[in-house]
């Protein structure tokens, strides 16, 4: 039977994809390499990663802060079994729960690696070498990334790990060497410095979170360093010696000179990500690709007829919400349908403890391209409920047009930054201004109160200031 579409990988983009092709009308399958649904993401990303940040935050909490509120426990003592047992536990969760949806949106998923031999046909192979040919009107390419890594390190996913591995340890390393600043070596490196980890990160550029507002990153490294956490910035891990019991990474000046030696225990490399397209046979069919992402139109379309890709495997961020909403978009587009992503308007999001969250421009982004902009900024330190709570690391700041107020740009650093980003999406999708935000009325006592003081803050009459 031919398909309408068949989806290859069931990440957040590809399963997301699938869903609404099938509630638009079509007859729709996936394909699916790994043994369970939900890609990166729900595997071996956002969701463990998010859930052992969790467990680790009250860990914390309740060895250094419950006594400061009345609360008297015992020291916390740390069972890494059942932490991750309770990180598994929320895995499974949710991967049964994209299997439960794909089958009550009646979805074929075929189990096995994914090519496209044709336009239209996708020959899938299970683990014995056995294959057979799904012939489909539409394909949509959702294969993801894999990590990126370091030349001449090998992950053995033991004492050299990736996040797969840096998400299963299965002891507190003394010490853990970060290699890369990004958000993924941030939120795995706060997760063991709270558990015990000694860790020490080091990037090549000289900041922490590039491509993120600068004075963001600033604050942000300020708070990781009176944490514990230490930063080598402007440095590079050119070798890591295992011949020891302990790890012995050569750290280089970026800008070259005599190398250091750092030792750790465990040594994450967070690099950053790469599109993964392994053995899909786009080569052999001529789709066209750039730097390893597959090329495409406005609408998601490859130069090859009939043949889709979205979410990490193209241009753009590497973000779950971002891979669901390309799903949506071109599963709207393929059933003739007007499919739309606002990329001026996708959050970003660091679950941390203070979180960091953002939206729209930074202010490096905006003076690069000219355009003039006011800011409005907040500290947490002003805020009644942080104040009251004792939690008031960090600030809200807007970024405006100048002449019209438009809304460009929106950077929270603080505690629960990622659930308060959004109203900021939903005034930058609408168009909205810093006015239109400053006069909406925001619930007393909130965190959320700080947005709309920096909103106030644009106009030069923030109240609690
Ligand atoms: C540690 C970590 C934490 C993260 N945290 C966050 C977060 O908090 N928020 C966020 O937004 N993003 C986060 N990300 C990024 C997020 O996971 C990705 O952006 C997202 O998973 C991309 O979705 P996707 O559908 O494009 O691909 P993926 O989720 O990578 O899914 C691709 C799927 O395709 C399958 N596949 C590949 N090739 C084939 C083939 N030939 N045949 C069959 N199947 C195939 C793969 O097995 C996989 O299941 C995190 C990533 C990591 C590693």
């Amino acid at each position: 039977m031919a398909y309408d579409l068949t989806v290859i990988g069931t990440g957040p983009g590809g399963y997301v994809c699938a869903i609404r092709a099938a509630q638009l009308g079509m007859k729709v399958a996936v394909v699916e390499k790994d043994k369970t649904f939900g890609g990166t993401c729900l595997n071996v990303g956002c969701i463990p990663s998010k859930a052992l940040l969790h467990a680790s935050e009250l860990f914390e909490e309740a060895g250094h802060k419950f006594g400061g509120m009345g609360i008297k426990v015992p020291a916390p003592k740390l069972d890494l079994p059942a932490m991750m047992k309770f990180k598994d536990e929320g895995v499974a969760g949710n991967v049964n729960g994209v299997a439960f949806l794909l089958k009550k949106n009646k979805i074929d998923a075929f189990i096995g690696h994914g090519r496209i031999t044709a336009p239209g046909k996708i020959e899938v192979t299970v683990a014995d070498g056995k294959s057979q040919t799904v012939e489909t009107k539409n394909i949509v390419i959702a294969t993801g990334s894999d990590v990126a890594r370091l030349k001449g390190i090998e992950i053995d996913e033991k004492r050299i790990v990736s996040s797969t591995g840096a998400l299963a340890l299965d002891k507190v390393p003394a010490k853990l060497l970060v290699v890369g600043a990004g958000v993924i070596g941030l939120e795995l490196g706060s997760v063991w410095r709270r558990l015990g980890a000694q860790v020490t990160v080091v990037e090549f550029l000289d900041r922490i979170l590039p491509g993120m507002d600068a004075e963001v990153g600033k604050q942000f490294q300020r708070i990781l360093q009176k944490q514990g956490m230490t930063f080598k910035l402007s440095s590079r891990v050119t070798a890591i010696d295992l011949s020891g019991k302990t790890l012995k990474a050569s750290v280089e000046p970026a800008a070259g000179g005599a190398a250091e030696t750092i030792e750790a225990d465990v040594a994450l490399v967070a690099i950053g990500r790469v599109p993964y397209t392994e053995g899909l046979g786009l080569t052999e069919l001529g789709v066209a690709m750039e730097r390893g992402r597959v090329t495409v139109d406005a609408h998601y379309a490859t130069n090859v007829a009939g043949i889709y890709a979205i979410g990490d495997v193209i241009a753009g961020p590497m973000l779950a919400h971002k891979a669901e909403d390309e799903g949506v978009a071109v599963a709207e587009i393929i059933a003739g349908q007007a499919g739309h992503v606002n990329y001026d308007a996708i959050p970003n999001v660091i679950y941390t403890y203070p979180e960091v969250a953002t939206v729209g421009k930074t202010e490096e982004e905006l003076k690069s391209a000219g355009v003039a902009y006011t800011a409005g900024k907040f500290p947490f330190t002003a805020n009644g409920r942080a104040k009251v709570n004792q939690t008031t690391d960090g600030f809200v700041k807007i970024l405006a047009d100048a002449k019209t107020d438009r809304v460009l740009g929106v950077h929270i650093v603080g505690r629960e930054a990622g659930e308060m980003i959004h109203e900021a999406c939903v005034l930058i999708e609408f168009g909205g201004s810093a006015e239109d935000l400053a006069r909406t009325c925001h619930a007393h006592p909130t965190r959320s109160e700080a947005i709309k003081e920096a909103a106030l803050a644009v106009g030069k009459r923030a109240i609690h200031m």
